[in-house]
């Protein structure tokens, strides 16, 4: 059955709208480096020292005064003592001598150019160099990396590993973060069972809340996870007066299409500010946005597919927003389709392949096989969306088709 329906609301207008409404979360707290991790910056971060610290030689070699290299033939100079990184050398270096340097080793005093080993002569306690060696070569200035009182990290920097290694280059080791995101979840359906328990005819295991705990653990929400909630009016209020208590945001899924939605709507009515959407795209036509309590609300679709393009879409960007930092762009690839794609005009699809880097150094993607909103499997065995931009009524193969990589979605 076609579900093209032409009072639907355009997709890219839901998410204009939805990120409009939200505003960032504005307390912080105090964490540990390693716990800072994906978490987003809420200080301005400054070095109160140079990197590195001390003028130090970039190689193994010798440290020598640049007035010493020869400007034609050869020179030899003294070895006069060895530096360590972490041992310098505490002598003085005078003309026509040098000092054995390790790499991150300090310079010492009056050197200023290091000659790589490989580029001298050694005769006991004598080296010889050339003059092809410049001055200043194979050289660490202090502050190079980093002057003291230079502004590392600003508010709303999201931390990823290299950023937490340049903090702790720094020497510090407790930084303001935003404080973590709460999300509350449930799932609605009287045909719903937990793992563990047989099913019966009819029923299905609850997957939608084991795709939304990941999804929201790996970008660092936390998460207070309400179960199963029957269809009926009572149980979803007693549901959402929980989940809005504590949560900065709450999810559900199922239950806001047209068939069921009704109690939904009218407690959400009760309780909050809700819109319900039939979003011009496939899959996640239903969803609702809105507010219940001080909690921002998503009422995602039942379909387990579904869930997650509207999550992707949706939700993640909010968050985003939510944290403090600016929503990340999807990347986009023009692909050739090796598979045809059946589609009508009128809605935005998210069809789920798989692509690769062929021989020629194209990238082609592939179906994975039916593209039913309830097939959790095409979603599973994919790496990528197939977007189908509004007026595409379908792909033939050999067309070329816009993907966008799961990578970039984490
Ligand atoms: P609904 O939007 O509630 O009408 O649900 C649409 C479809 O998604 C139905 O086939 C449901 O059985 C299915 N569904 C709803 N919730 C879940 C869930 N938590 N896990 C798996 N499938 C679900
Ligand atoms: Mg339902």
């Amino acid at each position: 059955m076609d579900d093209y329906d032409p009072s639907s609301m355009d997709a890219q207008i839901a998410q204009q709208h939805i990120l409009h409404s939200i505003n960032p979360i504005t307390q912080t707290e105090s964490v540990p480096i390693r716990e800072a991790l994906n978490r987003v910056v809420a200080e301005n971060i400054r070095s109160t020292i140079n990197v590195p610290s001390h003028t130090n030689s970039a190689m193994d070699g010798y440290a020598i005064r640049g007035i010493d290299i020869p400007s034609t033939e050869t020179k030899q100079l003294k070895l006069v003592g060895t530096a360590w990184a972490g041992r310098p050398y505490y002598g003085a270096v005078n003309d026509n001598q040098c000092v054995r340097i390790m790499t991150g080793a300090a310079m010492p005093e009056n050197t200023d150019t290091v000659v790589m080993q490989e580029h001298v002569r050694i005769s006991n306690d004598l080296i010889t160099i050339d003059s092809k060696q410049q001055a200043n070569q194979n050289v660490r200035q202090a502050g190079e990396d980093i002057a003291e009182g230079d502004l590392v990290f600003t508010p709303g920097k999201l931390l990823n590993p290299s950023n937490i290694g340049l903090i702790a280059s720094l020497g510090i080791g407790e930084i303001k973060v935003v404080r973590k995101l709460r999300a509350a979840f449930f799932s609605t359906g009287d045909e719903l069972v937990s793992i563990g328990t047989p099913l019966e005819v009819g029923q299905i295991y609850d997957s939608n809340r084991y795709t939304l705990w990941s999804m929201l653990t790996r970008i660092g929400v936390e998460i207070n996870d309400l179960g199963v909630v029957r269809d009926t009016p009572e149980a979803v209020e007693a549901a959402f007066l929980e989940a809005s208590e504590n949560a900065d945001i709450v999810i559900t899924s199922g239950g806001v299409s047209v068939g069921d939605a009704d109690f939904v709507k009218e407690t959400l009515e009760k309780l909050g500010q809700v819109n319900f959407w039939k979003v011009a795209m496939k899959p996640g036509r239903p969803l609702a946005f809105g507010k219940v309590k001080d909690a921002y609300f998503f009422g995602l679709p039942g379909n387990p597919v579904s869930v997650m393009v509207t999550f992707y879409i949706f939700v993640q960007a909010a968050i985003e927003k939510m944290m403090g930092h600016e929503p990340k762009p999807h990347i986009q690839i023009q692909a050739t389709s090796n598979s045809e794609l059946r589609k009508r005009p009128g809605r935005v699809e998210y069809q789920r392949g798989t692509y690769h880097l062929n021989e020629n150094n194209q990238y082609v993607v592939v179906k994975t096989g039916e593209q039913g909103s309830g097939i959790l499997r095409s979603m599973s065995d994919a790496n990528c969306f197939i977007f189908l931009p509004m007026e595409s009524s379908g792909i033939s193969k050999g067309d070329k088709v816009e993907i966008w990589p799961f990578d970039s979605f984490v």
